[in-house]
């Protein structure tokens, strides 16, 4: 039997290739995979369920990693694909597995964080498992949470001249990954050095202890908005953009000069030398929520500070451009967070 490395297919198309033959044996299941969530009917609404890993040495550093932040973290992410289906969150369960190096005290933090993002969201901790690992630490979390069924929204419904919004700011969370990396290199080589990093507090909050859109989620309710499609951006705009485009079969084009970029990841990308264009469509771990909506609701979000109109959907499946600053059309493509590449 031939061998076939992981690196050759990458995270998406190994997902593609493990699942191809799972079937679906209820008729309640409404969405399996391929979406942020699955939705399985009941008889008032729709449940969403979910899961993500975080990984010692892939998600996380433990060199700079607050555990008491990797705890928050951990249940954010998850909240994150509940509030990307239109839904809300109302339970989690946490997996966790860790080797001798930990101490009781080290797991203690990571729950004063898991228990604050249950207080700051309102969702109950009910159960999980615990094991020993033989090295390093990983953190499985489960989220379950509900949407109505007329709200509910899929990654699957953008239509041509739709408006795509993206809250917040992009980049920031990659801005604080760069600056980490860079001071654990200084800190190696003169370990007495003591880095000032308060001047880079908002991009390495953005990266350590990132929040979940609820407030989108409340505001597009009260305003009377169902967005047409939705995704959370972990893996990086361009990614998540190229998600809505296949899931929904339909292009794009969006405008460079529209891109979110707070000044502090702008001020970062310069000094490393990068396009900030760069980090906002390629840096991951954003937990922004990326939607489209259909023209009609533009008046309604029009002076909403957190979200931004940064182009629209077009007929052809093939289209994905961005327009840059300069006029020059690039195709858009996903050089996001892909944990099987080889440059990881
Ligand atoms: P997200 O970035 O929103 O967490 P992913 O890209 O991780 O989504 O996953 C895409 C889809 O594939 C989701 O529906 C997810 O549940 C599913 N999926 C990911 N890994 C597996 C797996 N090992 N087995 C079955 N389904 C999976
Ligand atoms: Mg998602």
């Amino acid at each position: 039997m031939s061998k076939t490395p992981l690196s050759s297919l990458g995270e998406f198309k190994l997902i593609d290739h493990l699942t191809r033959n799972v079937k679906l044996y209820n008729n309640r299941t409404i969405k399996g995979i391929g979406d942020d969530t699955a939705a399985i009917e009941g008889d008032n609404d729709i449940t969403l369920l979910t899961k993500d890993l975080l990984i010692e040495g892939v998600h996380f550093n433990i060199m700079y990693t607050p555990l008491k932040h990797l705890g928050y973290k951990s249940i954010v992410v998850n909240l994150s694909d509940i509030y990307a289906m239109n839904g809300h969150p109302t339970h989690v369960i946490a997996g966790i597995a860790v080797s001798s190096r930990y101490t009781v005290e080290a797991l203690e933090e990571i729950y004063e964080g898991m228990m604050l993002a249950c207080e700051k969201y309102k969702i109950d901790l009910v159960g999980g498992d615990t094991t020993s690992s033989a090295s390093g630490l990983f953190i499985s979390v489960t989220a379950l949470g509900k949407v109505s069924k007329d709200r509910i929204t899929y990654r699957s419904g953008a239509r041509p001249n739709d408006l795509i919004c993206v809250t917040g700011n992009l980049g920031g969370a990659y801005a604080g990954l760069l600056i980490l990396e860079r001071e654990k290199e200084v800190f190696k080589a003169n370990p007495q050095s003591q880095p000032d990093l308060s001047q880079f507090a908002y991009v390495l909050e953005r990266q350590l202890k990132p929040e979940a859109r609820k407030d989108i989620v409340d505001l597009l309710m009260e305003k009377n908005i169902i967005p047409t499609s939705m995704i959370d951006i972990s893996d990086g705009l361009a990614s998540e953009i190229l998600h809505i485009c296949k899931s929904s079969n339909r292009g794009t084009v969006i405008y460079e000069e529209k891109l979110p970029i707070d000044v502090q990841t702008a001020t970062i990308a310069h000094e490393f030398k990068i396009d900030p264009t760069t980090f906002a469509l390629n840096g991951g771990e954003e937990y922004e929520l990326l939607f489209t909506i259909d023209q009609k609701d533009y008046d309604k979000i029009k002076g909403v500070e957190e979200i931004t109109v940064i182009g629209h959907i077009t007929e052809n499946p093939s289209q994905t451009d961005l327009i840059s600053t300069s006029g020059n059309v690039i195709t858009l493509r996903a050089q996001g967070w892909d944990s099987f590449r080889k440059d990881n």
